[in-house]
């Protein structure tokens, strides 16, 4: 397979179709400075190999992509407790809805919505004492980016602005479903959504789900069958209200992030990511889904 003729060819496909209506993220201020012609794409295969092309190198904001592993870590950490305190349904709401919290006496409907994140994310400081710090050091090895670093300025922009992560933050706790201090969890949650990687780092680090759970040096992180369920909920829950466009479209299991990236992994083959900060209305990538769509429909890669 010449990876690398694909990845020009469905880049250009995607170029072609236009982004014109996407739009970069501007309620946290720090990512509206993205440029948004930057687009880059890496594919990273099971036999090691990494392919590149446009600006896959070049850091940006993972955002909601780390999602995929605090929730990895939470799980090989700490097991099947986490799903007593959030769901495993899509949300059918945008990532940062309130309005299933109370309904549902304050368990978050999925791992991928901020809400349920934040509730991860308060797991995952109970199992390690630093849950920002878990997710970094996980992506540095898994990615061999020892550099690989939060943007703290992106953080503070997120904390600064974050009266919705705040308001859901608190009216979890309110039911009793977080067990440390909101301000301790928030800052947290920030510090793995500000982590800045490039398609090549997270390419290489979402490796270990195309491996069914085996990590860099080979030992394993989750068995076989978390490493399915990972990437189930990831296909039903990963674009948030997108899902359903998103499995039509791409039909692999993703995760996005309002910094434009998207990673996505075909188990058993490889991983991808691709990142271009216009954002569609729900909250992802609109070039990013275009060239993830022209891949799968050129190669026949799909979970289906
Ligand atoms: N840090 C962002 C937020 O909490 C993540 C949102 C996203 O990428 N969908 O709003």
């Amino acid at each position: 397979m010449d990876y690398q003729g694909l990845l020009y060819e469905v880049m250009d496909e995607a170029l072609r179709g236009g982004h014109a209506h996407g739009r970069v993220a501007d309620y946290i201020p720090a990512l509206a400075e993205a440029d948004p012609a930057q687009f880059g794409m890496a594919i990273a295969t099971v036999d090691g190999e990494v392919y590149g092309a446009g600006d896959w190198e070049q850091p940006f904001s993972i955002q909601s992509v780390s999602k995929l592993f605090s929730l990895t870590l939470t799980m090989a950490e700490g097991g099947e407790g986490l799903w007593r305190r959030v769901g495993r349904e899509p949300s059918g709401n945008p990532y940062n809805s309130l309005v299933q919290l109370e309904s549902e006496h304050g368990i978050p409907r999925n791992p991928f919505i901020n809400a349920g994140a934040i509730v991860v994310t308060d797991r995952l400081l109970e199992l390690t004492g630093d849950a920002g710090g878990a997710v970094r050091d996980f992506l540095r090895v898994e990615s061999r980016n020892a550099a690989l670093e939060v943007d703290e300025t992106v953080a503070a922009s997120e904390a600064l602005h974050g009266n919705r992560n705040a308001a859901l933050a608190h009216f979890i706790a309110s039911y009793g479903n977080l067990h440390n201090p909101v301000d301790a969890v928030l800052r947290h949650y920030y510090a793995h959504c500000a982590l800045a990687a490039s398609c090549g780092d997270l390419a290489r680090a979402g490796l270990f789900l195309a491996r069914h759970g085996i990590r860099v040096d080979g030992s394993r992180l989750l068995t076989r069958s978390e490493a399915k369920r990972v990437n189930a909920v990831l296909l039903t829950c990963g674009t948030y209200d997108a899902a359903g466009q998103f499995a039509f479209r791409v039909g692999l299991p993703g995760k996005s992030g309002v910094g434009g990236g998207i990673l996505a992994v075909l188990p058993g083959r490889g991983s991808v990511c691709v990142w271009s900060p216009p954002l569609d209305a729900t909250g992802n990538s609109v070039l990013g889904v275009a060239a993830l769509d022209a891949l799968t429909t050129a190669t026949g890669w799909s979970i289906f």
